[in-house]
């Protein structure tokens, strides 16, 4: 299972256990994090899970 890193463009070589997966997985070369989703050996999706540096969304304080 090879993906092409959406941050840096790398191919990165997940090995043979990628070939069903939907999770995360990290960049090696820029540290980046993909969420990915293949089946049978067949990229379905590719996006970036975390930028470097990216805040976490979705916290609202409840201010009166
Ligand atoms: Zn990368």
């Amino acid at each position: 299972m090879r993906i092409n890193c959406l941050s840096c463009g790398h191919k990165l070589d997940l090995g043979d256990a990628y070939d069903d997966y939907a999770g995360q997985a990290k960049c090696l070369v820029c540290g980046a994090m993909l969420e990915i989703r293949t089946e049978e050996g067949n990229v379905r999706s590719v996006g970036v899970a975390m930028r470097i540096g990216a805040l976490a969304t979705g916290v609202r304080e409840n201010t009166p």
